[in-house]
């Protein structure tokens, strides 16, 4: 579709920001809203419902009803597989309306929001629907006179409260698994991206996931998502979102009923590329590709580049060469591959980082400025600093936003060292040809993922979470299904 045909859609496109409770779009109880702007251009898309501990409380006894009474765990896997194979298939009929709410949400480029984001949720849906008639309970090997079952259940109603840098995959990653195994789920997505999420839950209802089963509260974290952490009858939380937020999740768990708390959180990963790296250009592309991807705004972008000082000038032309391709555009353009800034509170931080980047020494190589100011929407452009030091808050902090730092070292042992010098342990990436080094840092590196000679593979067959304040849990691949079960045992007297 062309530019203009997007925008013309774009215009036309009916959104209720309503919220999704017991299979109805209903208002807030209190009939607050809360504007939604787009950081495309500045403008409000529409009002949403800004739901609060009224709606929670209404949302836990749908969701709790729905549990009690079975009307989805009771019925057969293959029930619900068949039912979550349909919502896929529906996430994909409605692909070109769901990839224009999420990019005129939140800001990223129309071109990812249809080849990435509507297709690797309803991946995501289908892979977990595949997956639960396959999975076995256990029996215990005990003596003859007894039989021990080990036997996996539902946990009951899970929270899932999720970021807005990736909308959809976020909320899939959690409401799939939770979901497949037989849950109640009540989904707050981000205050900054609402939109999809909300037509998710409609699209569910179509496919045959019952009233009750799948509720969504928009609203804001510390009067929506708060108050579901606080709920004595909620009995898990996935959460995705930011270290600090993370922690007052696991306070409100402690406040409250001890619920289950699974945390996805931030990163500041680190990209190490030795001399011996089998191809340079491979190297720089994922390097650059990878941070500027998605404006940044990604968990495991590799924002701290190391680079062996011998190849750092020859690595850095390269790098450089690549900027002009990523300059932002209009994220409603089919060719525009980076777009919007989520919101101005983003753009904020963003921009503040990389003036503490200038003002504490680092030198800009590229880029540090806010762009297409006329649009009305918030745009910034592709960054990279060298000179960076390890003291520094751009070398320390999550940016979340299209900034590099560069490092070099002499002494990989090094390198490996100051890339572990962090609170977060996500991902990471290592470059070499020598199977023994790649080995050695991959063992030596303390996050969730390594990347050896690449950095951006990614599928939903493998377990995707963090080490340290990078989060506890592990969203994606079969381990996930054990984030939302309870493990029974029950003894069977057979004397
Ligand atoms: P955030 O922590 O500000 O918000 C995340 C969610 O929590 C939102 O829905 C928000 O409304 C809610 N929230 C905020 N305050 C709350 C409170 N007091 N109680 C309950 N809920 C509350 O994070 P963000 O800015 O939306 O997302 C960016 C962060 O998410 C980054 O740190 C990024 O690294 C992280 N992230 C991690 C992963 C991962 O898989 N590890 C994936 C994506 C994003």
């Amino acid at each position: 579709m062309s530019t203009r045909l997007w925008h013309d859609r774009a215009t036309s496109i009916k959104i209720d920001g309503r919220a999704f409770i017991n299979g109805e779009r209903v208002n807030a109880v209190s009939g607050a809203t809360f504007d939604n702007i787009s950081p495309v251009n500045g403008r409000k898309l529409t009002q949403v419902a800004r739901c609060d501990t009224a709606d929670v409380n209404a949302a836990v006894i749908a969701a709790r009803a729905a549990f009690e009474d079975r009307r989805w765990a009771g019925k057969s896997p293959a029930e619900r597989k068949k039912i979550l194979l349909k919502f896929a298939e529906l996430l994909r009929s409605n692909g070109d309306e769901l990839a224009l709410l999420e990019t005129l949400d939140m800001g990223k480029p129309i071109k990812y929001s249809l080849s990435v984001d509507v297709p690797s949720s309803a991946r995501c849906i289908q892979w977990y629907a595949e997956a639960i008639d396959k999975v076995y309970d256990e029996i215990a090997p005990t003596n003859d006179d007894t039989l021990a079952l080990i036997t996996r259940e539902p946990v009951g109603v899970v929270a899932a409260i999720v970021p807005w840098n990736y909308p959809m995959i976020m909320a899939s990653w959690k409401i799939a698994p939770a979901l497949a195994m037989g849950n109640s789920v009540i989904l707050k997505p981000s205050e900054k991206s609402p939109l999809t999420a909300l037509r998710m839950a409609e699209i569910a209802l179509e496919a045959g996931v019952p009233a009750g089963v799948f509720n969504v509260l928009p609203g804001f974290g510390h009067e929506a998502g708060s108050a579901l952490a606080l709920h004595d009858d909620v009995d898990c939380i996935g959460f995705t979102g930011s270290t600090r937020i993370g922690k007052k999740i696991m306070e409100y768990a402690s406040q409250s009923n001890l619920k289950r708390v699974w945390t996805e959180l931030g990163g500041k990963s680190p990209n190490i590329v030795c001399a011996d790296c089998p191809d340079l250009d491979a190297a720089v592309a994922a390097a650059i590709g990878s941070i500027y991807f998605n404006q940044g705004e990604s968990c495991n972008a590799p924002s701290r580049l190391f680079i062996e000082a011998s190849i750092k000038d020859q690595f850095i032309e390269k790098a450089l060469a690549m900027i002009p391709s990523f300059e932002p555009g209009d994220p409603l353009n089919p060719a525009t591959v980076m777009g919007a800034i989520v919101d101005h509170i983003q753009l904020n931080s963003v921009m503040g980082f990389i003036e503490s980047g200038k003002s504490e020494g680092a030198r800009l190589l590229a880029g540090g400025n806010q762009v297409r100011v006329e649009s009305g929407g918030y745009f910034v452009e592709p960054t990279i600093f060298s000179e960076v030091s390890t003291s520094m808050r751009i070398a320390r902090e999550e940016i979340f936003g299209p900034v590099l730092s560069v490092f070099t070292f002499t002494d990989l042992d090094v390198a490996i060292r100051e890339a572990n010098a962090t609170s977060y342990g996500l991902q990471a990436g290592v470059w070499t040809s020598d199977i023994r080094k790649a080995h050695k840092a991959a063992r030596a590196l303390r996050v969730g993922t390594v990347h050896v000679n690449q950095y951006d593979s990614d599928d939903i067959t493998v377990p995707f979470g963090g080490y340290k304040q990078s989060g506890n849990g592990r969203d994606k691949s079969l381990h996930a299904l054990e984030k939302y079960t309870e493990l029974k045992t029950t003894w069977i007297n057979l004397a």
